[in-house]
């Protein structure tokens, strides 16, 4: 076992703090991975804070999995990354790899329940009661879920792309974004900015809805072709019955029934925000006077995470950001409840050594 530098909420109401965590030795198939930069994801939040019932936070809590950096060590069966190679690694370090879903690349699903993600899952190794995310100085990974990082892009702005990036771009995919489709992204957030950017990438009319007036013209820049403000019916009322998929991104619990009626005759609303407490029912005439569909998505395979990565380095697409040392994490929390990022926080990990 080594010792890591790192950022850990040691229960729901305290500020995160500086600590030391284990990491396991690097095994023959491990990379260990020096961390430059990491995103700061809602659900970071939410883990911190233990908001999430399903899945109770066990502490202390290395939150992290927009994690960017360099390889440091390989173990003698890796194959695909060497030393000083940029590389990423996602939400997800291991998945049980042999039911049907992880044949399929769909770890995240692992039939098994065996997904091990990045934070706050048992950890098979032992190494620590619960697995330890990015926010700290190196991270030992399974090669198999160690992405790899084009250098033509900005490795900061990258980060976000391993969450809030993949989790857009795998609902957009399944469900056919792209020329001749009409997709709504809600919630100009980390995840909402990330929709934006690659539903029109992918050729899709691209409407974004927000709940802040103030948000406009950034929705537009980012490539939106219109943005509603939400709370306005009339603005609404435009759009009625003719999307063919709307990827909601809100991590707060709200009426989806506004945007139910958006959709067109058989348009399905993806639910991938994971508020703390449940959204309302919809109204259930709502779905089947137009035979709609509800559904939710999480996050994305790993080769599907790859495939995301490459796409976005062909479009020269990353998040916008703003650059944090870790001190400021407390911070950054609160000011992203308050919708105050444009859009996505970073951590230099550098700051780490201070
Ligand atoms: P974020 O940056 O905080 O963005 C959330 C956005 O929701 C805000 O920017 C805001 O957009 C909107 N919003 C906030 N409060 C609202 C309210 N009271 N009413 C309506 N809209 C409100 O969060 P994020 O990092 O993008 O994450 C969003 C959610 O997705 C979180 O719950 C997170 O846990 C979840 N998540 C899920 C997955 C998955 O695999 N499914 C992966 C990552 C994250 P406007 O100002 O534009 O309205
Ligand atoms: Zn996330
Ligand atoms: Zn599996």
């Amino acid at each position: 076992m080594t010792t890591a530098k790192a950022f850990t909420a040691n229960s729901a109401a305290s500020a995160l703090e500086a600590s030391s965590i284990p990491r396991r030795q690097v095994g023959p198939d491990d990379v260990e991975i020096r961390i430059e930069f990491c995103g700061v994801c809602h659900s970071d939040l939410h883990t911190a804070r233990n908001e999430w019932a399903a899945w109770p936070t066990v502490y202390p809590c290395v939150p992290g999995h927009e994690i960017v950096g360099r390889v440091a060590k390989v173990g003698s069966n890796v194959k695909s990354f060497r030393i000083g190679d940029l590389a990423a690694v996602g939400c997800m370090v291991d998945s049980c790899g042999s039911c049907a879903s992880c044949k399929e690349g769909l770890e995240q699903y692992c039939d098994t329940g065996g997904t091990v993600f990045t934070y706050n899952s048992p950890d098979p190794h032992g190494t620590a009661p619960v697995t330890y995310g990015g926010y700290s100085d190196h991270i030992v990974v399974k090669e198999k879920f160690v992405l790899h990082v084009s250098d033509k892009l900005n490795p900061a702005a990258v980060a976000p792309l391993l969450c809030a990036g993949i989790t857009l771009y795998s609902p957009l995919k399944h469900w056919n974004a792209g020329p001749g489709k009409k997709v709504g992204i809600v919630g100009l957030g980390g995840l909402g900015h990330m929709g934006v950017k690659l539903s029109r990438a992918m050729g899709a009319e691209t409407v974004l809805f927000t709940t802040s007036p103030n948000k406009v013209a950034d929705g537009k820049r980012l490539g939106a072709h219109d943005v509603v403000v939400s709370k306005n019916a009339d603005e609404m009322q435009r759009h009625q019955r003719s999307f063919d998929l709307i990827v909601n991104t809100v991590a707060v619990a709200h009426n989806l029934d506004p945007f139910l009626s958006l959709l067109k005759r058989d348009g399905t609303l993806v639910l991938v925000g994971a508020p703390q407490h449940p959204h309302p029912s919809p109204t259930i005439f709502n779905l089947l006077l137009a035979r709609r569909s509800m559904a939710g998505s999480g996050i994305g395979g790993i080769r599907e995470t790859q495939e995301m990565l490459n796409f976005c380095a062909e479009h020269t697409l990353v998040s916008d950001i703003e650059i944090i040392p870790i001190q400021e994490i407390n911070n950054a929390y609160e000011r992203m409840l308050k919708g105050d990022v444009r859009y996505r926080f970073v951590i230099d990990m550098k700051s780490l050594q201070k």
